[in-house]
């Protein structure tokens, strides 16, 4: 079968946005060396692998976890199936963040997973950021993620039990991106939603669960005037924003992402 063969065949299964990654991964050959190349033979064997992965993309497998790894602000990031894969929708909470962070502020990204937003905030910030996860297999994943920033910890902890006493009144910013899906919305995902770890989805019964525990119990990790940023749900901005005020925070915003559905929720600390 040649190059072209393949392609055509592949981009009858899956999009070809995704034939052109996996053919990048199976091939070793961009979308141009892919046209150069278009007459040449593919080995027998890399024809069967580049159909498998096609089969897997198709029936649900996302292809970031064929490729391991994906890009978010910028940076080439691991990922696997332990930890969501990182969404340009959140983007927008780290382009927030970085307007409202200062030099030498402290920075605690709580819920971190494959620690994107940590990265992104690292990267782009001249800040300490301090990840905070629940999950083994997230935080081994984070640490890789993290390992090339200096100015990083990643702490294990709970996020619905109140927070360590050594965390209290040390942090000027508080990001985060909870899982808020409500349960019972879950089922209704695409299926390739559906193969990310739950526990990165889940937002309980009303999708609210989080966000409650973050802003009553995780503010305490907050300076007089410090700063509340949390992505949400297209859907959740009402809400959100009505649990912040309650929990006593002002100048509480909305802010929506490019696609121009409400997306991050920001608000003041009262002094
Ligand atoms: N934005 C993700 C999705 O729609 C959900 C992320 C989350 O729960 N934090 O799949």
């Amino acid at each position: 079968m040649t190059v072209r063969q393949l392609k055509a065949s592949i981009e009858q299964r899956v999009s070809k946005t995704d034939a052109a990654l996996l053919l990048k991964l199976t091939l070793g050959t961009d979308s141009t060396g892919l046209i150069l190349k278009a007459d040449e033979e593919v080995h027998q064997n890399l024809v069967i692998l580049s159909l498998k992965y096609a089969e897997m993309v198709a029936s649900g497998t996302p292809i970031q976890h064929l490729l391991g790894e994906w890009e978010f602000y910028g940076i080439n990031l691991t990922v696997n199936k332990n930890v969501l894969i990182p969404r340009a929708d959140t983007e927008t909470l780290v382009d927030e963040a970085l307007k409202v962070i200062k030099k030498g502020d402290r920075v605690a990204d709580i819920c971190t997973g494959s620690g994107c937003i940590a990265a992104a905030i690292a990267g782009n910030a001249d800040c300490s950021v301090t990840a905070v996860e629940l999950s083994d297999k997230a935080i081994a994943v984070a640490k890789k993620n993290l390992e090339p920033f200096e100015n990083v910890e990643i702490i294990k902890a709970d996020v619905l039990e109140d927070p360590d006493e050594k965390l209290i009144g040390m942090f000027d910013v508080i990001v985060s991106n909870p899982p808020y899906i409500r349960s019972e919305d879950i089922k209704k995902l695409d299926k390739n939603v559906q193969n990310e770890p739950i526990m990165a989805l889940d937002g309980g019964s009303d999708g609210l669960t989080f966000y409650r525990a973050i802003f009553n119990k995780w503010k305490a990790l907050l300076k007089e005037g410090g700063k509340m940023l949390v992505e949400i749900g297209y859907d959740q901005a009402e809400d959100v924003a009505q649990m912040l005020e309650n929990a006593g925070f002002c100048e509480v915003k909305c802010i929506r992402d490019t696609c121009q559905n409400d997306r991050v929720i920001i608000g003041t600390l009262k002094t």
